[in-house]
């Protein structure tokens, strides 16, 4: 239901992509691995309309993404992101964050948003913190929230990029959870992660990315247990 097509991306004269082919279906959760600056955030910028390609194709539900014309509004109430840094509107609460986009594109009413936003927000534990300020919340809470965002959007997939590496190491498990959970209730998911134990138990497939090109790609078994490629081989024993 994506079809990621030979897509070529340069900075300047730099090649970051040189031709990803990648076709991801539904419920599918892709976990992105590679060295840093292998190119995975720009894959999924790209995918969200953050980048603009050079050459290929991103196609969504049928949907050409990419290229001259496209609606970017529209591309990312279908493409949530979330970010290493968490992005919270500082000035605004936790109800108010996440109820904004749905409220302000005219996709719910502000009732309807409010009733939606504090059933997901209890579902993560933090309902008693809709009337927090971000800054009144730690760094795994603050991410929660920035997830509870992007699902209120109802959007056909989620890109997570590196969504844990900001956060101390007791807080990792708190999120880490929840995209467990996402990821049982069917949400198709593709995230770029650094987190190798994780991606080895929630992935349906792992891809490695090394120096702009998807090298290698299998289920968690097969890259974890028996990669096929050394650099590959290489990656994963420099994981250690
Ligand atoms: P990391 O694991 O460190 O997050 P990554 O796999 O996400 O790395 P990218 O951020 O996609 O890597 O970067 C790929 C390459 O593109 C790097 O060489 C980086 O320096 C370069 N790059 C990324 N963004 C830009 C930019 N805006 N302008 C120029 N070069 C960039
Ligand atoms: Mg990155």
């Amino acid at each position: 239901f994506i079809e990621i097509k030979d897509v070529r991306k340069s900075y300047g004269t730099m090649p970051v992509l040189k031709g990803i082919n990648l076709s991801v279906a539904a419920h599918e959760v892709i976990c992105l691995i590679g060295a840093s600056g292998s190119g995975k955030s720009t894959l999924l910028r790209c995918m969200n309309g953050l980048e603009t390609i050079n050459e290929g194709q991103i196609v969504l539900d049928g949907d050409i993404v990419t290229g001259d014309g496209v609606d970017l509004v529209h591309l990312r109430r279908r493409v949530g992101m979330i970010f290493q840094s968490f992005n919270l509107f500082p000035h605004l609460t936790v109800l108010e964050n996440v109820t904004l986009a749905p409220v302000t594109s005219n996709k719910m009413s502000r009732a309807a948003a409010s009733e939606e936003a504090m059933a997901m927000l209890k579902r993560v534990g933090l309902d008693a913190r809709a009337h927090y300020r971000p800054d009144q919340l730690s760094g795994g809470q603050q991410q929660r929230v920035a997830i509870v965002r992007a699902m209120l959007m109802h959007p056909s997939v989620l890109l997570m990029d590196e969504i844990t590496s900001a956060l101390d190491p007791a807080l990792v498990r708190e999120v880490l959870d929840l995209v467990r959970e996402l990821a049982r209730s069917g949400m198709t998911i593709l995230m770029a992660t650094h987190e190798m134990a994780f991606a080895r138990e929630v992935s349906s497939r792992v891809c490695f990315l090394h120096q702009g090109i998807l090298v290698e790609q299998g289920t968690p078994e097969q890259i974890f247990g028996s990669p096929q490629m050394n650099e590959t081989q290489e990656f994963l024993r420099a994981q250690i």
